[in-house]
């Protein structure tokens, strides 16, 4: 009895640990996670704006046998349904064996990101230079969208209503789009400027020519001979520029990083490294609910989730409404008895920056899915706060399918701070909590996540499913 490996430590026991999930997990599951981090870059190569990613998830969900509904369609036992808000959002549901008062299991990703919007009269001509103004969305550092190719995605309606969907950028042999900083030889008052005022959002405009039209007749030859192309190819003019949703987004691929291969450097990781695994785990082979589950995949979360595609809308409260009355069942208490895990990123620590992070509380790439208690700001502001009994409940469950997880929270106190649309779901009388995974460099052009993390989101989120 008096071997060491029987002698266990209190310290051992008394005290929690976050540890490197490359250390705990075994080969195999290493390499799952990195065959489904495949998968993943897929899908951030086929749906960088929501428009795209509702598109993607549609044919992900047709293919497994997942049917279009609109709200007042019937509802069945066993039916697996997606309602499509308006193209920008995507709600999937499976209706589960046990009564549906029994509560709904959800994931509720985001799919919109940080990019720049063309305005609604984009294109003008300066010193025989052809350029789109734009207006960014979501909260970027405008000087990281500078001196990088950006492609150009949306949609066009013309005078008959048809919708000309519009892609330049991405295939190798497209042009792409740019926007010029100055030299650093003529730098020097730029230089003296904040990182905010040194790039204004009134110079983010996108070269996109410096042909001028033939005809010498004409005035304004380089936008006009930017138009006619667009008139050419797509059919549009100017005035149908108005009306339409045109975003400019890096036009780079999603590439493994680091000679490990551990991670991913992409656009639009927030939030698509949780949408994914809230639809990987919907449509994974070893689900089978007894509940009925949800992903939901938001829009305008960037923006502060107004507008109908948002989360502030009430489409979440009648989409569960007529779930329930198709079923027979109250839509208060459904909601009473659902839970959801509000899945949408945090911010990695990055040593390059460690005086913005509180060690203890701050999420570590590699360390597994991310759950957070609470968001907000300036002591909590603007937060949900899961209860005890509720995040106690979750990381029981978690513990149960070994899902590999870490707490933090986003950054010091009263360094900033960031919101999500927990607190929207919250308000139905749904219990929420945060979940996501960190990310390096969140809102740049380029971010990076780590693949055994996205990986553990697919598994936590199924472990919320399967529940
Ligand atoms: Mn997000
Ligand atoms: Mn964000």
């Amino acid at each position: 009895m008096s071997t060491n490996e029987e002698k266990v430590k209190l310290s051992d026991k008394l005290f929690y640990k976050s540890e490197n999930a490359f250390d705990k997990l075994e080969e195999n599951e290493k390499a799952a996670a990195f065959e489904y981090a495949k998968g993943y870059k897929k899908f951030l190569d086929n749906a960088k704006t929501e428009r795209e990613a509702v598109k993607e998830a549609i044919a992900m969900a047709e293919k497994k046998g997942f049917a279009p509904y609109k709200l007042g369609d019937d509802i069945k036992a066993g039916g697996k349904y997606y309602l499509n808000n308006r193209g920008k959002g995507l709600f999937l549901f499976k209706i589960g064996t046990e009564p549906v008062e029994n509560g709904i299991r959800i994931a509720a990703a985001h799919i919109d990101s940080p990019r720049l919007d063309l305005k609604p009269r984009p294109i003008y001509e300066d010193s025989e230079l052809g350029y789109l103004k734009t207006h960014y969305y979501g909260g970027v550092k405008k000087f990281q969208w500078a001196t990088i190719p950006l492609a150009l995605h949306g949609s066009v309606v013309l005078s008959d209503n048809s919708v000309v969907d519009i892609c330049i950028g991405e295939d190798e042999n497209d042009p792409i789009f740019y926007i010029s900083d100055v030299a650093p030889h003529l730098g020097r008052n730029q230089a003296q400027k904040t990182l905010s005022a040194a790039f204004e959002g009134e110079a983010l405009n996108l070269l996109s020519g410096s042909m001028p039209y033939p005809d010498k007749d004409e005035s304004d030859r380089v936008k006009l001979n930017i138009l006619s192309m667009l008139n050419e190819k797509y059919g549009i003019t100017e005035a149908d520029l108005i009306s339409a949703e045109l975003c400019a987004v890096p036009a780079d691929k999603a590439r493994d990083a680091g000679l490990d291969r551990s991670m991913i450097a992409s656009y639009g990781h927030d939030d698509r490294v949780c949408a994914y695994p809230a639809l990987s785990a919907l449509f994974d082979d070893t689900l089978d609910p007894t509940h009925t589950v949800m992903a939901v995949l938001a829009d305008k979360e960037e923006t502060g989730s107004n507008g109908n595609t948002g989360m502030k809308s009430s489409i979440l409260y009648d989409l569960i409404g007529e779930i329930a009355s198709k079923l027979s069942a109250s839509p208060a208490v459904v909601r009473a008895n659902s839970k959801c895990l509000s899945a949408d990123v945090n911010v990695a620590y990055d040593p390059g920056f460690g005086d913005v992070f509180e060690r203890r509380n701050t999420a570590f790439l590699n360390h597994g899915v991310v759950i957070s208690k609470y968001t907000g700001s300036g002591g909590k502001g603007g937060t949900s706060d899961a209860s005890a009994e509720f995040l106690g409940s979750i990381i029981n469950m978690f513990n149960k399918d070994d899902v590999i997880w870490q707490i933090a929270e986003l950054g010091k106190v009263d360094q900033g701070g960031g919101g999500t649309v927990a607190a929207y779901i919250a308000d139905l009388n749904i219990d929420v909590i945060d979940l996501g995974v960190p990310v390096l460099s969140m809102h740049a052009p380029c971010e990076i996540i780590a693949k055994l993390d996205v990986y553990m989101a697919h598994k936590a989120i199924l472990s919320l499913y399967n529940e």
